[in-house]
């Protein structure tokens, strides 16, 4: 690689904080109000024009369950809950697997109020563009706006960039999963999708996804595996994410790239291909397709402790567990389509023909049949510190977990925890001079259930 010196310069110094949240998805932005509501000074710094991440700007707008598996005990609470409350009963909706649908631009609308309510210094279209660090303290990152290049100085860094940006920088070690799960480019169509599947012997979850495959090579699409949701208040428009690129790795620049471009060319065919075989009373069209590709999967960041699958679905309690949660292992891989493992030990698997497998995860590892089948399972504190650096924990999609336990642990109620426990040890640490090493995980777990999370610690 050929290499070019930088001109040494000064960079204004244009916040100091106590913590500072790079990413503004739901998991940065519950870490940032939870920080704030505690009495700590707060600035969250987001690139794009609004907050939600992949949420929002990337219209998945599903969260899953807030209760147990026998849909008794509320496991989960706090900022999500709260969240969800806020949004008017026009703009959310629960649907048969218990998940809250919502309206992503009614989201993104709630995120602002919620984050000026707390009083947290906001920058929008501000790019993280590196770090200072002083031996193992982060002591400011680099940012860039309309204004130019400066610096925010704080006691506490969150990095919840998904892909853990600032950790990249710092040097942590990093690692991919094998088979790493591929992004979607998500859209909002409008068009009847039922009557264009009439015909088709449906064997999978989702009709187009039929269609789609059977004139695949018509239209020159790879096979995949999708889903689509309904969405609040709209009619005959369908969040669709029918749209996987293999083959990348998001977190590379010339591959988001290309994932963006054969994404949204994914998308346009599948348009077309509804035009043909669709309703020809129907006017099929994207409405809306996301302000960039959902990224599922990039960087992994090490940590003290690597969340597991087998402690995940065998229900493994810690006194130090700042997130409950019952979705279990999804993982789409790149050519099988998906597979499911379940706390009750099956394991099931749907390709891109819709067939469908099913097999016993308990039987295959080799455990006792008679072990309890858990009701939600529990993450620990230590899953978030780093062994080296002080006062930066990585809150998101870049946690460090083996392949199975990042297909439970991915989804946003977990992560929206993730970026709230986050944010109460930001609190801590800054209020009681400690390194996030020396922090007291059940403490983390204790004061989070106290400002409303669902009895932690
Ligand atoms: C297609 C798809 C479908 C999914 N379906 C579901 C589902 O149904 N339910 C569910 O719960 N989960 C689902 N997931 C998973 C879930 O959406 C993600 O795992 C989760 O949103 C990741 O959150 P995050 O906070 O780690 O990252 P992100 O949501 O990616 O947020 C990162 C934030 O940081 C900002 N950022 C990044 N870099 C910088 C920088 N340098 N400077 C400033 N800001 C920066 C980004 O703009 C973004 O706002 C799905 C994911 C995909 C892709």
């Amino acid at each position: 690689m050929v290499f070019i010196n930088e001109a040494p310069r000064q960079v204004p110094v244009i916040y100091e904080a106590d913590v500072c949240v790079v990413g503004g998805s739901c998991t940065g932005v519950f870490a940032a109000i939870r920080a704030a509501r505690l009495g700590a000074k707060v600035v969250i710094v987001e690139c794009q024009n609004s907050f939600g991440g992949v949420a929002a700007n990337g219209l998945v707008t599903v969260w899953h369950s807030f209760f147990d598996t026998d849909d008794k005990e509320q496991i989960i609470a706090g900022l999500t809950e709260e969240a969800m409350e806020r949004l008017d009963k026009n703009d959310c909706f629960i649907d048969e697997t218990l998940a809250h649908v919502f309206n992503p631009t009614e989201l993104k609308c709630t995120l602002d109020e919620m984050l000026n309510e707390a009083g947290v210094k906001i920058y929008l279209h501000t790019y993280y563009a590196g770090v200072s660090c002083q031996g193992d303290t982060v002591d400011a990152v680099f940012v860039e706006n309309k204004d130019g290049r400066g610096a925010i100085k704080a006691k506490f860094f969150i990095d919840a960039t998904g892909d853990g940006d600032i950790c990249r920088d710092l040097g942590i070690e990093r690692y991919v999963n094998p088979r790493m799960q591929p992004p979607s480019y998500v859209f909002l169509m409008q068009g009847n999708d039922e009557y264009a599947c009439r015909d088709i012997d449906l064997k999978g979850s989702d009709p187009i996804t039929h269609l789609m495959n059977k004139h695949a090579e018509e239209f020159n699409i790879e096979r995949d595996w999708g889903w689509a949701t309904d969405l609040p208040g709209l009619v005959n428009i369908k969040m669709r994410a029918n749209t996987h690129v293999f083959d990348v790795n998001c977190g590379k620049a010339d591959d988001l790239t290309r994932a963006e471009i054969v994404g949204r060319d994914k998308m346009r065919k599948i348009t077309r291909l509804l035009r043909k075989y669709g309703d020809p009373a129907e006017k099929y069209s994207v409405v809306n397709d996301c302000s960039y590709i959902g990224v599922r999967d990039t960087f992994h960041y090490r940590t003290a402790y690597q969340a597991n699958y087998l402690s995940l679905l065998l229900g493994e309690a810690c006194d130090d567990c700042i997130l409950r949660g019952t979705y279990e292992v999804d993982s789409h891989h790149s050519d099988e389509g998906i597979t499911f493992l379940r706390f009750d030990g099956t394991s099931v698997t749907e390709d891109t023909y819709g067939n469908i497998t099913i097999g016993s995860w308990r039987r295959d590892m080799g455990i006792d049949p008679d072990l309890p089948v858990p009701k939600f399972y529990q993450l620990p504190f230590k899953t978030l510190v780093t062994e080296k650096h002080r006062n930066i924990i990585a809150a998101g999609r870049m946690i460090n977990a083996d392949p199975s336990a990042f297909g439970a642990l991915r989804v946003m109620v977990n992560l929206n925890q993730i970026g709230e426990a986050a944010g109460v040890a930001a609190y801590l640490a800054v209020s009681q001079n400690k390194s996030v090493q020396e922090l007291d995980g059940a403490q983390v777990a204790r004061t989070m259930s106290k400002s409303g999370s669902a009895n932690l610690g």
